[in-house]
């Protein structure tokens, strides 16, 4: 009942790949040790920020290129746009690098300096917009949608494009499946797109049908600020609060996310993600971002809600070095009002 899965993974590194996207996916489903022992659950995090952009989104980057590719859209020396959080830039950027493409990446400036800092590295046509809401024609989404038009560029479309959840339905999913070797109770992760969650939740479901046992409770993790937990539990999509983790939440229903099987929601204000997060980095040498430390807590819950004996899997989306600035620097924190981890509280 409690044993660790295997290590096997669909895709990994005995085989020698043609360029780096044969090193995105097959990453490592690790046993998080505090969450599963104050549980009597065993809970695992998929270390999606082994991928070579360091996040869960090089794998809807990599399905949305070869999509685009497939269709005939993309062509060599092409140019590729997108709004995005950053983590889909850095993702798009490296395989259209690889590719031969350009890349044009459309992000709000309240993002983090390190993914500004990082899009830059590595090339990407940058350009930085106010944070606007999604009705405002200054929203990053439509920003980049225009610049698509208007240029001729091939437009990523991550939030409503479904090549996003399909590359999660064909390799998060199985891998998911395989390496907990088919018994899993749950699964649950926050939405930026809806990508990860409606992705893993349908290939789940698939496996658990072909296997002839019953799907995996799928269970989203809302930050405050998002319209989605109201959504899941009343259909109502009214937003309140806000969070400091990025690239997740959503106030409108995206493609990516209609019809998704999902059976509740959880909703996690920011100093239970980040007790989380620092429980990880200090107790068990894992240093993941935001959204991570939202899917953790929410796994804690959806295990303390299944009871002892359970298993839970969620996804940490990516690593905390890109969140320096913010998750882990005293002055930001405490401007918020949050608490600072007694390692980097200098003052005493
Ligand atoms: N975590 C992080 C750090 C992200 O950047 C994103 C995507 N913006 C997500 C989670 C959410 O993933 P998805 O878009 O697949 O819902």
């Amino acid at each position: 009942m409690t044993s660790t899965p295997s290590s096997r993974t669909l895709y990994g590194w005995t085989t020698c790949s043609a360029d780096m996207a044969g090193a995105i996916g097959g990453t490592p489903l690790i046993r998080l040790a505090r969450a599963s022992d104050a549980t009597g659950c065993e809970i695992f995090g998929k270390a999606e920020f082994m991928n070579p952009g360091g996040s869960v989104k090089d794998r809807a980057a990599l399905a949305i290129i070869l999509d685009a590719e497939k269709r005939g859209l993309l062509k060599p020396g092409g140019t590729l746009v997108e709004g995005t959080a950053g983590n889909t830039g850095i993702g798009l950027t490296l395989v259209a690098n690889a590719r031969g493409y350009k890349s044009v990446i459309v992000m709000p400036e309240t993002q983090s300096q390190e993914k500004i800092d990082f899009l830059r590295m590595i090339g990407a046509d940058l350009r930085l917009v106010p944070a606007k809401p999604y009705r405002d024609p200054g929203n990053y989404v439509h920003v980049s949608r225009r610049l698509a038009e208007e240029n001729g560029y091939v437009w990523a479309n991550q939030f409503d494009n479904l090549a996003n959840r399909e590359g999660h339905r064909h390799s998060t999913a199985p891998e998911i499946w395989e390496q907990m070797e088919g018994r899993l109770d749950a699964f649950t992760c926050a939405c930026g797109t809806g990508g990860t969650l409606a992705g893993v939740a349908f290939g789940l479901e698939d496996s658990a049908r072909a296997a002839g046992t019953e799907r995996p409770k799928i269970v989203l993790a809302d930050p405050e600020g998002s319209g989605l937990y109201g959504w899941v539990k009343s259909n109502d999509l009214s937003i309140s609060g806000s969070s400091i983790t990025e690239g997740i939440g959503q106030s409108r229903i995206t493609a990516n996310l209609e019809g998704a099987p999902i059976d509740d929601a959880e909703r996690i204000p920011d100093p239970e993600a980040l007790e989380q997060i620092y429980s990880l980095l200090i107790h068990e040498g894992l240093s993941v971002g935001g959204s991570s430390g939202i899917n953790v807590a929410s796994a804690i819950r959806v295990a303390r809600n299944l009871g002892p004996g359970h298993r839970v899997v969620t996804i940490l989306c990516d690593g905390g070095a890109r969140y320096q600035s913010k998750l882990f620097n005293p002055d930001f924190l405490r401007s918020k009002d949050l608490p600072v981890p007694f390692w980097l509280d200098k003052k005493s």
